[in-house]
């Protein structure tokens, strides 16, 4: 048999006509086109099917529902991408068990293969809570469950997604290799130095080993944790980290610079997804706003806006699907926005998110256009020194008018996104939440008699998680007892007015979130034994060491080295310090401005995502030790 091109035109160049025009043998279109069909009791259209015919099998295993799988862009997208290659067939898989209870080998959707005997298993991480998911997987898939115990029998095991690259501390042990950044500026670069033939071997004769070396060294954005040691301290922090031979430290995270060059949106679209029949697109990459607790608003900096051109043509190849979802931090920064939903679009539109500051009366109009039922405005807090600490930059004006814009407009349903727990929060800050939710009930009710139609107000409450790479990687979370009491009165309080439900989520898993979002190698081992412990989360936590408040409670000195610092995400630590301390003196910063010639942060001044000053600057003074990026020609 002919030996399959392992080379795939650049990302730039690929086109949903040439990818057809070259695929003769897939029974599926990549677009979204064409019937539901049963795929594994689920209906799906545009599933992709290619025959195995000497390609390599890649099982992208998201480890969570097929539900909550299936809403993600992004898995979508990195679907798309393998299968657009000649020499690789991709299968989904998907992990809806729960962490410690063995439910047998997954296997992929498209061909039921099971997912061990791929050549490389991909894992789609999202969200920290999915990594235990992501270990019961490999164990389920009968693997050994840490790399250095796997061998050339074994697929290649990788993990990429937001989790993955905000910190991939508390999975580096289980994992060959972690893709830091988005994924279209080195999926190419990666794949290209595999062979085909299986099982990740190198195309030279090399061992497992010595290739995966040579990727980390080669590769911008690979990280192979297996080629960087941690030493920790006696007081259990971290002492040293080294990188073995040539391994970059830290690890330059990639990002596509020219998102319109790419087109994100819907390939597989299922009957039953988070966001219901919606047909999905991505309008921008990165918010510009800097909120202090959000760490995508950190790792997908610069902000990035697809143009309208880019986006008119994604829809026209949709196909005028009836219900279009925008998907971005913040749809109504969107410049081109208006022009995209114009009177005489066919299709319903929803938003992902918006901000309270852009709803204007033509912001309204738009709104009204798309037949929107239920509007989400997100304070995060009660009261404005509360919105300061954390920079959200909206005042009780601005958020009161945006309600009653939105009933005056016809929206009859408004949800409410709070936090709990936030650094410096009070009692009194917590009770300011109540407050807020009552003004805005009033003028929303207000507004909603005119027109005789009221819906309700459901106030969603989280208790704040500390992420990495943001201003807050340093603060203390709040106690678990502390954020539960704080929620007691707030419902006591809210469950008496008419039309407003309360929900709020249980403080203790946001410490269990907190234990992965901070953690570091140390936390893998937390993992395997929660599976030994068959998923019995409280006698695994006693047995934790260091214990959980280690990870969780503990604010960090400014010289302390983070575990995820052997990433560079090219925002500066030295800016990060500052906005913490701005932070604490209840001081906002202004956003990114869009004029393309602001270095506040460094992110910008660079090049897709090889800024090497940054790399250089974001390191703390000790503790790293490799070759920097800089030092590579
Ligand atoms: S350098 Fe300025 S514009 Fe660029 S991401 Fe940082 S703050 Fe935003």
């Amino acid at each position: 048999m002919a030996r399959k091109t392992w080379r795939s035109p650049p990302f730039s160049e690929r086109s949903p006509d040439n990818f057809f025009a070259q695929r003769h043998d897939i029974r599926r279109p990549p677009c979204g086109y064409g019937k539901y069909e049963d795929a594994g009791g689920f209906a799906e259209k545009g599933v992709i099917r290619k025959r195995r015919a000497g390609r390599a099998l890649v099982a992208l295993v998201y480890p969570n529902t097929r539900i909550v799988g299936m809403s993600s862009l992004g898995f979508q997208t990195v679907y798309r991408l393998l299968n657009e290659r000649d020499d690789i067939v991709c299968e989904r898989a998907f992990i809806p068990g729960r962490p410690g209870k063995p439910a047998g080998c997954a296997r992929t959707v498209e061909s039921g293969t099971p997912i061990r005997n791929a050549d490389l298993i991909a894992f789609s991480i999202s969200f920290e809570v999915d990594f235990p998911r992501m270990a019961q997987a490999l164990s389920d898939a009968g693997l050994p469950l840490f790399a250095k115990d796997r061998d050339e029998s074994h697929p290649l095991v990788a993990a990429g997604g937001a989790a993955c690259f905000l910190n991939p501390e508390p999975v580096a042990p289980f994992l060959d290799i972690a893709f830091i950044g988005e994924a279209e500026p080195m999926l190419d670069s990666f794949l290209d130095r595999l062979d085909p033939a299986g099982r990740g071997r190198a195309k030279a004769p090399l061992s497992r080993a010595a290739l995966l070396r040579r990727i980390a060294a080669e590769t911008p954005g690979i990280y192979i944790p297996s080629a960087y040691s941690v030493e920790y301290a006696e007081d259990g922090t971290i002492r040293r980290m080294r990188a073995e031979g040539d391994a970059p430290l830290p690890v330059v995270r990639q990002y596509l610079a020219d998102v319109s060059a790419a087109r994100t949106r819907t390939v597989i679209q299922a009957r039953h997804t988070s966001f219901g029949d919606a047909w999905l697109m991505e309008v921008s990459r990165g918010c510009p706003h800097g909120c202090r607790f959000c760490g995508a608003g950190f790792v997908y900096r610069p902000p990035r806006f697809r143009s309208l051109d880019s986006l008119s043509r994604t829809l026209a190849e949709a196909d005028a699907p009836d219900h279009v979802g925008l998907v971005g931090a913040a749809v109504s920064d969107l410049p081109c926005l208006r022009q995209l939903i114009v009177p005489e679009a066919k299709s319903r539109f929803s938003f992902s998110s918006f901000r309270a500051d852009a709803v204007d009366a033509e912001f309204v109009d738009v709104l009204k256009r798309s037949r929107l039922k239920t509007a989400a405005v997100a304070p995060e807090a009660g009261g404005e020194r509360l919105r300061r600490v954390i920079n959200k930059k909206l005042t009780e004006p601005q958020i009161l008018a945006a309600a009653r814009r939105l009933a005056a407009g016809g929206v009859p349903n408004l949800k409410l996104y709070f936090m709990i727990g936030l650094p410096t929060e009070t009692d009194g800050d917590a009770a300011a939440i109540a407050g807020l939710t009552e003004k805005i009930r009033a003028v929303f009710l207000e507004e909603s008699r005119k027109i005789g139609r009221m819906g309700k107000i459901s106030v969603s409450l989280n208790p704040f998680v500390p992420k990495a790479f943001t201003p807050f990687q340093w603060a203390a979370m709040a106690p678990a007892d502390v954020m539960r009491r704080r929620i007691r009165q707030l419902r006591g309080r809210l469950r008496k007015l008419p039309n407003v439900e309360f929900h709020a989520d249980d403080p203790k898993s946001a410490v269990l979130q907190a234990l992965f979002s901070r953690g570091d190698r140390r936390a893998a081992n937390l993992i395997v034994r929660l599976l030994e412990n068959g998923g019995n989360w409280p006698q695994t936590l006693k047995q934790a060491d260091p214990p959980p408040a280690f990870y969780a409670l503990r604010e960090r000195p400014a010289d302390e080295i983070l575990p995820w610092e052997i990433i560079d995400q090219g925002v500066q630590r030295g800016y990060l310090w500052k906005e913490w301390q701005r932070a604490q003196a209840a001081q906002e910063s202004p956003d990114c401005p869009p004029d393309g010639k602001c270095r506040r942060c460094g992110r910008c001044g660079g090049s897709g995502g090889t800024d090497r000053e940054s790399a250089a600057s974001m390191s703390p003074a000790h503790g790293l030790q490799g070759h920097s990026p800089a030092d590579h020609g």
